[in-house]
Formats: structure tokens, sequence, C-alpha cells
């Protein structure tokens, strides 16, 4: 089968890939769509230590069935599906608590962190377990259904905050789990929503998907702003959706005094932190990665179209020209929000 193989920092190579097939419990799915991830993008320097070559990479996305393996109960061959990116045992404690995202034996599919290696998406065919699995509405095409899976992470960050009703909400960074998030505080009922982004483009974007204040901080004090529309207190939860140094530190001077700073972004791996600040302000902090439970969620809310995902597909390209897109989403010269590759 036809791959897209990362084979060394930053290099990707179209191979001839022998074809999986699926085990017990398990299915071929044939690729019709997979998103690029900004995990993917980072993962591509070497840097991140999470995508060591060869690897195929690729969590987000879609396609049909086309054969299943012995035991396979509730999909059969020709089903549209897509799939949640954690593939989990179902019989360690923190599974059988619903925490998938936490599971003992964790792998991410397209990802290969040194203990594990788990072929992905970003090729013709790639072979998932049965208990991963989510069928696609009639009305969600493959493009929107690669996009359930960064949706699904969105929708986690804000259960986990637990946003109340007319809450006062920052989300810092506006790439595309920055904006879902939105979306999803926005469904939930939040009050004022604040967008903090430096790239101009991406707060339009923020604005259609439902910032009520948007700030780009090379042009105005962020805090300043955030207080003149917090009554001085600073807003109830903050989402860090970048997860910088300086972003975690932005993010949390940002928080009133009891409230919540909610950190999904981890582009740094440590980073000092205010500590005095939140203890005396007693923050409540909460991480949080991947999904857990709302991998349906976010298939029901696309399919009834109450979130739209179509904006954020900046471009659909064959499987070959991976490289090329890989590198100018790297290179962030472009607006480009999700890239998807079509095998
Ligand atoms: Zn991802
Ligand atoms: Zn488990």
């Amino acid at each position: 089968m036809k791959a897209l193989v990362h084979v060394a920092p930053n290099k990707f190579e179209i191979q001839d890939f022998p074809k999986p097939s699926p085990g017990p419990g398990e299915v071929l799915l044939r690729v019709k769509a997979c998103g690029i991830c900004g995990s993917d993008i980072h993962g591509m320097t070497g840097h991140t230590g999470r995508r060591i070559p060869p690897i195929i990479m690729g969590h987000e996305a879609s396609g049909v069935i086309e054969e299943t393996g012995g035991g396979v109960k509730n999909f059969k061959v020709g089903d549209r599906i897509t799939f949640d990116s954690t593939v989990f045992c179902n019989s360690c404690k923190y599974c059988l608590q619903g925490l998938v995202n936490l599971c003992s034996n964790r792998m991410v599919v397209g990802v290969s962190p040194g203990e594990y290696r788990k072929h992905g998406a970003m090729a013709e065919y790639v072979t998932l377990p049965e208990q991963i699995l989510y069928k696609l509405p009639d009305t969600v095409g493959f493009h929107q259904g690669a996009l359930i899976e960064p949706l699904s992470i969105a929708m986690h960050a804000v259960n986990r905050g637990r946003l109340h009703i007319n809450e006062k909400v920052v989300v810092m960074g506006c790439g595309i789990i920055g904006l879902m998030t939105m979306q999803c505080a926005r469904l939930n009922g939040c009050g004022t929503l604040i967008a903090i982004d430096m790239n101009e483009t991406r707060l339009e974007m923020a604005k259609k998907v439902g910032a009520d204040i948007v700030i780009n901080p090379l042009k105005e004090k962020s805090l300043d702003v955030i207080l003149s529309h917090t009554l001085g207190e600073g807003a109830d939860a903050v989402f860090d959706a970048v997860g910088l140094d300086k972003t975690a530190n932005d993010a949390l001077s940002y928080v009133r005094r009891g409230g919540k700073l909610i950190l999904i972004g981890n582009l740094t791996p440590t980073a000092p932190f205010g500590l005095q600040s939140v203890v005396t302000r007693e923050i409540s902090i909460y991480g949080s990665c991947a999904s857990a439970g709302e991998y349906q969620d976010s298939v029901d809310m696309i399919g009834s179209g109450r979130i739209k995902v179509d904006w954020y597909i900046s471009k659909v390209a064959p499987l070959e020209e991976g490289q090329l897109w890989f590198d100018k989403l790297l290179a962030g010269k472009d607006p480009l929000y999700k890239v998807l590759l079509e095998p």
C-alpha cells in the first residue's frame, strides 16, 4: 500500500509499505482523509520524541471499513467511520473508571515515543481496534469526519474546566484547538469570551466562531483589556491552547482569585510557574489530555450542525504532497488551519 512515512527529522517519503491485516477485534480501514495535527508538525522535527522514525503519522482520520478481524461485533465491511486517537486497554483501573485517556497501557495512533510504534492513517490503510471506532452519520462527510478527533480534545478541555453559565472565559491561542475550545465554551453557556493570538487572520476566525473580544498582544496589553471586561477581577476560566513558558504564566495572571486555569497545549515540556500566585489566589489548575468519553458527543455535534467545522479545512491535498504541506505548516507563514491528506 501507499504510505507517507516519516523517515528522519523533517523528512517524509512516499513508500510502498506492507498492507496491514486486521487481528482479532480489529478492522482494516481504507483511509479517505487524514488531518495533519499540530502534534505531528512538532513531532516531525524530532524535538518532542513522540514521532521516532520510521513512523506513519495520522490520528485524525476517516474512512470505510474494508475488512474485519475475528470477533468484531458492532462494525461491518462498508461502514463509514472515524476513530479515537487513544488505543486503550479497557481493563486497567483508569479504563474501568472511564478515564481511557489515562490508560496504563495507552497507545496513540500514529505515534512512536519509544515504548511502542503504532502506525497511523497517512496511508491507504490502517488497522484499528473495534473499541475506538465511531460510525459517521450520513450528514458527516469524510473531510468533516477527520475533524471529529480535534473537536473531542477541545470538548474534553471544556469539560475539565467545568464551566458554568455566564462564566467569563479567555482562550489563548487561536489554532484549531483554541478555536474549537471557544465553540464548545460558547455552547456550554459561557459569558464574555475573549480570544488572544498574535495573528490577525486567526483573530478574525476567533470572532467568526464566537469570540466577543479579540486581543493581539503585539498591539495592546492583554491583561488590561481582560480586566476592563471582567470588572477588574480577571476571568473565571482561562484556557492555554499554546503551552509555552510565557503563555502559561500570562494565562495564570488572567485568572481571577478562585478561578480556573486549564492547560491544553504543551509545546514546552517544562516551565517555571507562578507558584505563589496559584497558592495565595487559590487557582484551580487542570491539565487536559486527549479525550475521555467526549467522542460520541463530538460526532453528534458535528452531525447535527451545532458545531461547524468546514471553515477550518484550509486545504485538501493528495498524500503524495505530504512533505510539502508539513513543511508549510512547520514554517507557519501561510494562514493554514487544517490540512487534510487524501491517500
Ligand atoms: Zn491531534
Ligand atoms: Zn487501560
